[in-house]
C-alpha cells in the first residue's frame, strides 16, 4: 500500500500569467529552443559532423580545437580531431563533471539548439534512447561512400533501427545528412540513390516526405554545414540548404507552459552549499525559484532553491532543459528516474498499465510472461507483460485479433504491462514524453510504446 500523501499547499500566486511570462523570457530576438539527437550507423560521422558544426559556429574555443589537433596527431588519428568536440563531453560526464551546456547547444537564425546524448559514444543506442526519447528532430548521418550506406542501412546497420526509434518515440522531423560525400567526388547521382532509398524505408516507417530534408555534406572537411558549398563539384548540382539551414527549418514543438508541471530528474548531485541539485527536463509547465513541488514516486514536499537553466535566470519553461538546486528532502529519496511535479495536479503513480506497442525485429516474439526493462524519460524498471489484449494494424489501429498467443517482430498490439515497482506516467494523449517508452532485453530495443490507460492509479488527483 502506499503512503498517503500530504501535498504541499502551492504558493506562488495563481494568477500569475505563465504565457506571458514565457514570451517576456524569450527577448526581443524569440529565438525558439529546439532538441535535437543525432543518430546513424556507427562511423557515420555523427560526432565528426557535430563537433565541426559546433567547431563553426564558434562554440568550441581556436585554443580547445588546436588542443584537439595536437592531441589527435600524437596519436595518429587526426581524421578524429573534430569527434573530439563530442567525446570529450561525454569523458567529462562519465567522470561527473557537470557539463557546459553551452558546448552543446548553439544558435542558427530563428533557433537554439541543443543537442541531445555526445554520439561520439560508441555504444550508441542505449544513450541514444534517452536523448531520443526527449528529442523534438532528428539528425540522421548516413555514409554515403561505396558500400558503407549499404552496410548501415542493411541487415542489422543502425540506420535503420535508429529511424524506427525516432519515430516511435515522436520526433516529427529528420533532416538527413548524406555525409562523407567528398569520399564519391560529390557523386549527384550517388546522392539521389541513397535519398530514393531512404525515402522510401522512412515512409514505411511513417514519416511523411514532407518531414524529412536530404542535405549532402562532409562533415570532415565541412562542407555545407554551415556556409553554402565551395566544392565545385557539389556546386554544380547542388543548391539547397545547409545542415544548419535544415535544421533551422525544423518546427519547433509547442510548449506547454500554462499545463501543470512536470520535471524529469536525470542526474542528482550536490551543488555548493551542501543543498542538493537535480539536472534534468521540464516536459511542461512552469517552475521558479520558492515554488513548493511534489517528488514522485516517493511522494515528498520539496522546495525549488534556485533555477538555472539556459532561458531566463530563476525560472524554467515547459522544453527547457536545467538544474535545481532543491531543499526539504533526503539526498537518498532523490533518484534518477524520479519527477518533481505540480502537488496540486500531480502525475499518475502506478504499477499496471495499457500501453500500444510496435514489436522490432525481434527472434522471439513477446508473449504473456516477457519480461522486459520499461525505459521512460530516465526511469529504468524491469517490467512483465501480463496480457496481450489484441494484435492491431500498425498504421490504422484497428484490431485484427482480440487476445492473441504472440506478438511476433513488426506486429503492434495492445498489452498490459506490471511494473515491479510504481512509476510516474502519464497517458500518451495527456503528454507525449511522460506516454511514450521503450521495452530492452539484455541491450536490445525488442519494443516501443505509447500508454493509453493508466490502471490502479494510486495518487489521488484533485
Ligand atoms: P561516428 O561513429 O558516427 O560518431 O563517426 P566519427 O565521427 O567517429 O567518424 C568515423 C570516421 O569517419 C572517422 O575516421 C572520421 O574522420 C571519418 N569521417 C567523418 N566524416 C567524414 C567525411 O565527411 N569525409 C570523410 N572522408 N571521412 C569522414
Amino acid at each position: 500500500t502506499p503512503k498517503p500523501v500530504k501535498l504541499p499547499t502551492k504558493q506562488r500566486d495563481a494568477s500569475v500569467d505563465v504565457r506571458a511570462l514565457y514570451s517576456a523570457s524569450q527577448g526581443a530576438a524569440g529565438k525558439e529552443l529546439i532538441n535535437l539527437v543525432v543518430v546513424g550507423h556507427v562511423d557515420a560521422g555523427k560526432s565528426t559532423l557535430t563537433g565541426h558544426l559546433l567547431y563553426q559556429q564558434g562554440q568550441v574555443s581556436q585554443r580547445t580545437m588546436h588542443k584537439y589537433e595536437r592531441e589527435s596527431q600524437k596519436c595518429g588519428k587526426q581524421s578524429f580531431m573534430y569527434a573530439w568536440v563530442m567525446d570529450d563531453t561525454e569523458e567529462e560526464r562519465s567522470r561527473g563533471v557537470t557539463v557546459d551546456v553551452a558546448e552543446r547547444t548553439f544558435e542558427t537564425e530563428r533557433k537554439i539548439v541543443h543537442i541531445l546524448d555526445a554520439p561520439g559514444h560508441k555504444d550508441f543506442i542505449p544513450n541514444m534512447i534517452s536523448g531520443a526519447a526527449r528529442a523534438d528532430v532528428a539528425l540522421l548521418v548516413v555514409d554515403a561512400s561505396t558500400g558503407e550506406f549499404e552496410a548501415g542501412f542493411e541487415s542489422n546497420g543502425q540506420t535503420r533501427e535508429h529511424a524506427m526509434l525516432i519515430k516511435s518515440l515522436g520526433v516529427s522531423e529528420v533532416t538527413v545528412a548524406v555525409n562523407k560525400l567528398d569520399v564519391v567526388q560529390w557523386s549527384q547521382q550517388r546522392f539521389n540513390e541513397i535519398c530514393s532509398t531512404l525515402t522510401v524505408f522512412l515512409k514505411s516507417v511513417g514519416f511523411r516526405s514532407s518531414e524529412v530534408t536530404y542535405v549532402p555534406c562532409a562533415g570532415l572537411s565541412g562542407e555545407n554545414l554551415v556556409k553554402p558549398p565551395s566544392e565545385p563539384q557539389l556546386k554544380a548540382w547542388y543548391s539547397g540548404p545547409t545542415i544548419l539551414n535544415a535544421i533551422d527549418n525544423m518546427k519547433s514543438p509547442s510548449r506547454d507552459v500554462d499545463q501543470p508541471a512536470r520535471f524529469s530528474i536525470s542526474d542528482v548531485f550536490k551543488g555548493g552549499s551542501s543543498n542538493m541539485c537535480v539536472a534534468g527536463k521540464l516536459h511542461t509547465g512552469y517552475i521558479q525559484s520558492g515554488d513548493r513541488l511534489l517528488l514522485l514516486p516517493h511522494t515528498s514536499a520539496i522546495t525549488i532553491k534556485d533555477v538555472s537553466c539556459n532561458s531566463a535566470p530563476g525560472s524554467i519553461f515547459a522544453g527547457d532543459s536545467g538544474t535545481l538546486t532543491v531543499s526539504g528532502v533526503e539526498p537518498d529519496e532523490l533518484s534518477v528516474g524520479s519527477f518533481l511535479c505540480d502537488p496540486a495536479k500531480p502525475m499518475r503513480r502506478t504499477t499496471t498499465l495499457q500501453a500500444r506497442i510496435v514489436v522490432f525485429n525481434v527472434i522471439i516474439p513477446i508473449i504473456k510472461g516477457t519480461q522486459a526493462e520499461f525505459h521512460l524519460q530516465s526511469v529504468c524498471e524491469p517490467a512483465t507483460v501480463r496480457k496481450l489484449i489484441s494484435q492491431i494494424n500498425k498504421s490504422t489501429g484497428e484490431v485484427m485479433k482480440n487476445r492473441p498467443r504472440v506478438l511476433a517482430r513488426q506486429t503492434a498490439g495492445v498489452i498490459e504491462l506490471e511494473l515491479s515497482r510504481p512509476i510516474c506516467v502519464e497517458t500518451y494523449k495527456d503528454c507525449k514524453d511522460l506516454g511514450r517508452f521503450m521495452l530492452r532485453q539484455q541491450g536490445n530495443t525488442i519494443a516501443a510504446g505509447l500508454i493509453t490507460e493508466v490502471l490502479g492509479d494510486q495518487l489521488f488527483s484533485s
